[in-house]
């Protein structure tokens, strides 16, 4: 007989917008549904060994920052002044504990630094240079932009400019000059673990054309990520003002927690329901204490991946 198996499971997103098939070549399909797998692989392997779920969504985000295909780290968006400020932001479920960067410009892995701003420092959100500051203490390496810089982004920031907006980094513009036929998006995963622990990290360039020092929500705890064992852990994306205004990581884990909500009910409720109202494209990843896994969206589509308690891998990218 079978050792009865402690449930565990993982799921990311690689950013959610108007992603759809006439805009992707089967090439980038392909390449984005690989790093998609990688990334999910990398944190379930964690999972599989019996390590927490803090340190398997820190594992598969990282893989996703390394990828020019997302905004995050490599490849991130570029900002109205032509540089690339990176947010990022971990939870951990087992004791609340929180950690945050935002407007960083010189650190390769975000997360990395976020997960150190919880573990090795007395706070919780650390911002600009007060960020790197703390991060090259404990040894980081300065990172120049021009690692992050794809010529992608460049053309994408040049059209966005001559509209004179801000866009989510999958945004549609096939109507005015959008060149970016790579759809690209923040990162996200939640975790559960042997243990029963959850987690939830999440990482962002931001938005195409932002002003400099402009925050969004995926640093900030209850509005793009959230983890509370016993109940969800969560990771959002999509435009970061309106996670903010509506707090949407933190309403999720108030509904299953105060309504007794199913975690897909929860989501669906919020991403299509006040969100929406509000002009809030996006998504959002959530894993209850049970391992159920859930992708909610009120976009075209969101690259998302999960390994489930039975080990089924699933890849997609657009809504169904
Ligand atoms: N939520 C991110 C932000 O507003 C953007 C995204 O998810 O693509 O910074």
């Amino acid at each position: 007989m079978q050792p009865t198996q402690i449930p565990f499971a993982i799921a990311i997103h690689g950013g959610a917008g108007t992603i759809l098939p006439e805009h992707m070549s089967a090439e980038l399909q392909a390449a984005i549904e690989q790093d998609l797998a990688n990334a999910v692989k990398a944190g379930h392997a964690i999972l599989t060994q019996g390590g927490l779920a803090v340190d398997a969504v820190v594992a598969a985000v990282k893989v996703l920052e390394d990828s020019p295909h997302f905004n995050a780290g490599k490849g991130s968006v570029l900002t109205h002044k032509e540089m690339v400020e990176m947010d990022a932001s971990i939870m951990d479920g087992r004791n609340s504990e929180a950690g945050a960067v935002a407007c960083v410009r010189h650190i390769k892995n975000p997360i990395t630094l976020a997960y150190d701003v919880m573990l090795h420092s007395q706070h919780v959100l650390l911002f600009g240079e007060g960020a790197e500051e703390f991060a090259f203490s404990r040894g980081y390496d300065f990172t120049e932009q021009d690692y992050f810089f794809t010529d992608r982004r460049y053309d994408q920031l040049m059209a966005i400019k001559e509209q004179g907006g801000v866009a989510l980094s999958e945004a549609n513009y096939s109507q005015g000059s959008y060149p970016d036929d790579g759809k690209h998006g923040t990162v996200g995963a939640v975790a559960l673990d042997q243990l029963g622990n959850l987690a939830a990290a999440t990482s962002t360039g931001g938005i195409t054309n932002k002003r400099y020092g402009r925050v969004g929500d995926s640093p900030i705890i209850g509005a793009g990520t959230f983890a509370e064992n016993g109940n969800v852990a969560l990771s959002a994306t999509g435009v970061g003002e309106c996670f903010l205004r509506k707090a949407v990581t933190a309403d999720i884990a108030a509904r299953m927690r105060y309504l007794q909500e199913d975690v897909s009910v929860a989501c669906e409720n919020v991403i299509q329901g006040e969100l929406k109202q509000i002009g809030g494209e996006g998504g959002v990843i959530g894993l209850d204490a049970q391992g159920k896994v859930h992708f909610a969206m009120n976009s075209t589509g969101m690259y998302r991946a999960s390994i489930d308690t039975n080990g089924l891998l699933q890849v997609k990218i657009y809504a169904e």
